[in-house]
């Protein structure tokens, strides 16, 4: 593809992004606007053009990869579908990080498919167009982590409790480590993260530290009342940000 038609493309993309993680949150991206003209600040931040180098993307904390969405809905249990639970304690979570003063982006903020939105990848495979959307996402606007938000489904319903998947480097362990840590007391379970397998195509595309968060099991009857209920999402999106914190300092510890 010519180089221009490329990063038009990108810049489109990035507008998008942006987009979406200010329509989550329309309170806490206001604040800082005057209240007389909302829509000229508005405007003149996202135009004339967007760069990858713009300083509102050029210092992203947390990436949130919303798993899923659309034709997409994850694991289903009845009428519970993975893709709706993900994007609300994503939103959550992207609330609970931006006032805690963390820069956050999210790629979802409704129900839709990435796929459709790839611009990269002239792949047929729906499947892997939406994969490969969320971990060029995360190339382009290179934040210090990616958080990718699943629900877990297991044969054996016993089975429960949070899930973090590392890639095989030591940063995206350490930071599997603080979010496990900071998830287990919630759940009462005492998992330990684990390393990424073959087909984990966003931890081996992405090449910020990046790891899967499976928020407990649909298949488990505790965690599946515990994963719909608004008050326990918020306390999933606040031990999140914990691990995020746990992280952040520990890296800064060891600049
Ligand atoms: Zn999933």
């Amino acid at each position: 593809m010519p180089l221009n038609r490329r990063l038009m493309k990108t810049k489109a993309v990035l507008f998008l992004l942006l987009m979406a993680g200010m329509l989550v949150s329309p309170t806490s991206s206001a604040q800082g606007r005057s209240a007389a003209s909302p829509d000229s600040d508005f405007e003149s931040f996202l135009l004339p053009e967007i760069r990858a180098d713009h300083p509102a993307i050029a210092n992203v904390d947390v990436l949130l990869d919303v798993g899923h969405g659309g034709i997409d809905s994850g694991t289903v249990y009845g009428d519970v579908l993975e893709k709706d639970i993900n994007l609300a304690i994503a939103q959550k979570t992207y609330e609970t990080l931006r006032k805690r003063g963390y820069c956050v982006l999210l790629n979802r903020s409704g129900d839709y498919a990435l796929s459709s939105e790839n611009l990269w990848l002239r792949s047929r495979s729906r499947h892997v167009k939406d994969l490969a959307q969320r971990s060029h996402l995360a190339n382009e606007v290179k934040p210090k982590m990616l958080l990718s938000l699943h629900i877990n489904s297991a044969r054996r319903s016993g089975k429960r409790g949070p899930l973090i998947i590392h890639q095989k480097n030591e940063q995206s362990k350490q930071l599997a480590i603080a979010l496990q840590t900071a998830l287990n007391p919630l759940y009462g379970t005492t998992e330990e993260p684990v390393m990424m397998g073959k087909k984990y195509y966003i931890l081996r595309h992405t090449k910020v530290p990046a790891v899967i968060v499976e928020m407990g099991f649909l298949t488990n009857a505790q965690d599946r009342a515990m994963l719909q209920k608004q008050d326990m999402q918020w306390s999933i999106a606040a031990k999140i940000a914990d691990g995020v914190k746990q992280y952040m300092s520990q890296q800064q510890q060891q600049q």
